[in-house]
């Protein structure tokens, strides 16, 4: 089964169009959304989980016209927003008996296994009668996963999941997300390159609402293979080198800026050829347009 996305567009209210024309097949698997903020990926996930309409397109879950049948596909969804807010005085085993409830597993034993199994599997069990406003962000990100896998759905929807987790936290949760089943559609929408490095098999760059790139990391980590250029240079240096190259990095190592550049042609100056990586290739996509943005 895939979600076949196809021409989707949706201006809101205060003129700002989120989504531009975005077309997007969706194979079973871990699918990562690759943008900057304000690129419209939250818009794009929330349209896909029925939360909101499109002025235009088209949406299929295999043969469920998404659109047309909203019900139907809520009954396979899970979902994790961006910004999930718990009870805080419920336990993690309370709320996930309640959310298991009204996503329509009415028998009390089925839903007590049911709910075992996932506090076991996103490795809260223990702490399962905790209330929810003592956890910590990665705690309550496992939870969030908890009550978004209740019910064993076919379409799984992470907004931005890692954002806010230390790097412990965020390896927990990577882990977690990785043992999710390929029989699964997972779309993980993110605005860190590592998220999409590690755990997906697909993926595609979003931004300005546009569809800017889409394939599998590996085989685009090296489509600028032989055209990324590295240098240390001044501070003061950066925007003379910003109006002759084409600049998609720049970080400060040991108090020195370190730049990266696309360039055909050996562009000569102290210059040297690096291996490419996403992270070049994502930036790359998105210059255009973020160049549109800070004008
Ligand atoms: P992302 O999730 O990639 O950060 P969003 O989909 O949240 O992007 O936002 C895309 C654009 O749409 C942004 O310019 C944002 O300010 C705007 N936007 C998002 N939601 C709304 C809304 N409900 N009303 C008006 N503008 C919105």
């Amino acid at each position: 089964m895939e979600l076949v996305i196809k021409n989707l567009s949706k201006t809101y209210a205060n003129g700002v169009q989120a989504l531009n024309n975005v077309s997007l097949t969706i194979p079973q698997g871990m699918f990562g959304l690759l943008g900057p903020n304000g690129a419209g990926k939250s818009s794009l996930m929330r349209t896909i989980a029925t939360l909101q309409s499109a002025d235009e397109g088209s949406i299929h879950l295999g043969n469920l016209d998404v659109m047309a049948n909203n019900e139907e596909l809520r009954k396979v969804l899970g979902y994790l927003p961006q910004d999930f807010g718990v009870y805080p005085r419920v336990s993690a085993e309370m709320m996930l008996d309640h959310i298991a409830r009204l996503k329509g597993i009415h028998n009390r034993e089925e839903r007590k296994a049911a709910v075992e199994i996932l506090l076991q599997k996103v490795n809260l069990y223990k702490e399962r009668k905790r209330n929810l406003g003592t956890y910590s962000g990665g705690m309550k990100q496992r939870f969030g996963i908890a009550q978004a896998l209740l019910g064993s759905p076919k379409l799984l929807i992470v907004d931005e999941p890692t954002a806010g987790l230390d790097p412990a936290e965020r390896n927990r949760f990577y882990n977690l997300l990785s043992e999710i089943g390929d029989n699964t559609i997972v779309i993980l929408s993110t605005h860190i390159v590592e998220d999409v490095t590690t755990l997906c098999k697909n993926f595609a760059v979003i931004c300005g609402g546009e569809v800017m790139l889409e394939g599998a990391p590996r085989q685009a980590m090296h489509l600028l293979d032989g055209k990324i250029w590295a240098k240390a240079i001044h501070k003061s240096e950066l925007e003379a080198h910003r109006s002759q190259h084409r600049v998609i990095a720049t970080q400060l190592v040991e108090g020195k800026l370190s730049i990266r550049i696309v360039s055909e042609e050996n562009p000569g100056n102290g210059f040297e050829q690096v291996t490419s990586n996403l992270e070049d290739v994502y930036f790359n996509a998105i210059q255009s347009k973020m160049d549109l943005v800070t004008l």
